[in-house]
């Protein structure tokens, strides 16, 4: 290839990059992207090494099952391998209508709508529920995606403390009487540390002030509540108005959606612009979510399998018990979390580090997800080696 570097802004525009770059590169913030060829659900293979992943999202690795992988076939089969327009025009295949049914039923909602991603679904619902003059108060651990969607909004944003039911009080009797709309948006699970948002209390005041709850049950769906999602680790049920889910992880598939009332789906399929403006998902995308879903309303021993393996994992760990699959192990700088996931690699598990910005400056760290797939063995002589030399453990002893 011949440089692109004979343009002058085409020089200016190197220049700066490489200067981000090498800033990133000396605060250890620099990211890269690594081949991964995966065997089965937990099995893959990095620079020709073999690896256990500890680090999937594919909770109940259907990504790999053989009737989800078939559905998916059958389906390219039948409708093609894309999907050709966006929804509004004519990329509205069958098993889109079908889908929104299933999750809409198995979510108790009146209606659901599709999108192409959990990222999009959240660019999405704020900005067409909500605009200048209006209040978004965001729990500050919340997914980027949910921080992204209110920002697109341009209503006032402003966090709450991580599940501090007080705090958000406050800041809705400060500053709702000057808003002529809010929501509240918060992970059902958090991602990057796997606790449960205090549901019932924040629908209680999201019910008080008149505040639309968006709940983001990413990591929810497929392995909480007996696969049921966040929901239902309540008695009654704490169920938001606004349920979002992701297709990309328990249900091994891609794409995202929203749980709602008719006739807020019916305005978000009018003015959603990540549903107006983006191509609808690939018909196997969607075959594939479904059959996943129909198995994890049916296999309940399968979706209490990867917080059961957590448990298994941080008893052994002498970590405090977790409530879904997903564990952190805090270690705080980068250096300390690249170097970790460095030792770990070594000893042939894939825990990738996590670093700001995905989580606040100073808490970089592990962060370690149980798959059903996973064997036991495995998982206790991962918690060996984490217990043999992480700071926290010792504290924690
Ligand atoms: C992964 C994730 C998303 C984004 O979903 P994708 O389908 O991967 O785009 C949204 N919210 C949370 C909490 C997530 O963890």
């Amino acid at each position: 290839m011949t440089s692109t570097n004979a343009l002058p802004a085409a020089a200016t525009l190197d220049a700066f990059a490489s200067t981000k770059l090498a800033g990133l590169e000396r605060s250890e913030l620099r990211r890269r992207l690594v081949e991964t060829d995966g065997h089965d659900a937990v099995r893959v293979e990095q620079d020709g090494r073999a690896l256990l992943n500890f680090c999937s999202n594919d909770y109940l690795g259907l990504s790999r099952h053989p009737g989800v992988i078939a559905a998916a076939q059958a389906a390219a089969a039948r409708y093609g391998t894309g999907s050709g327009a966006s929804r509004l025009v004519t990329g509205g295949h069958p098993l889109l209508f079908e889908l929104e049914a299933c999750l809409a039923r198995f979510k108790g909602s009146e209606d659901c709508i599709v999108f192409g991603s959990g990222y999009l679904a959240n660019l999405a619902i704020a900005p067409a529920l909500t605009g200048s003059g209006d209040l978004i108060l965001i729990d500050e651990l919340a997914h980027a995606c949910l921080f992204a969607g209110a920002q697109l909004s341009r209503a006032r944003v402003e966090t709450f403390r991580h599940n501090d039911l007080g705090d958000l009080e406050s800041k809705l009797a400060d500053l709702r009487p000057e808003a002529r709309r809010a929501m509240i948006l918060t992970d059902g699970v958090f991602s990057m540390d796997g606790d449960l948002a205090p549901l019932p209390g924040l629908l209680a005041l999201a019910d008080r002030f008149d505040a639309w709850a968006l709940v983001d049950d990413a990591h929810g769906v497929g392995v909480v509540a007996s696969g049921r999602g966040s929901a239902h680790a309540f008695n009654p049920p704490a169920l938001a108005p606004l349920q979002m889910g992701t297709l990309s992880k328990s249900l091994g598939s891609y794409g995202g959606y929203l749980c709602a009332s008719s006739a807020v789906c019916e305005l978000l399929r009018t003015r959603a612009r990540p549903l107006v403006f983006t191509t609808a998902p690939a018909p196997a995308s969607i075959a594939a979510a479904l059959q996943a879903l129909a198995l994890i309303q049916t296999d309940t021993a399968l979706c209490q399998r990867p917080t059961a393996l957590a448990r298994r994992f941080c008893a052994a760990a002498g970590l405090p018990e977790p409530v879904s699959p997903i564990v952190p192990v805090i270690l705080g700088s980068a250096s300390a979390a690249l170097e970790a996931s460095s030792r770990l690699r070594e000893a042939g598990f894939l825990v990738t580090a996590i670093r700001p910005p995905t989580v606040p400056r100073g808490t970089a760290r592990l962060r370690i997800t149980f798959s059903a797939a996973h064997d036991e063995a495995d998982i206790d002589r991962l918690a060996a080696l984490i217990s043999a030399w992480t700071p926290q453990y010792e504290a924690a002893e």
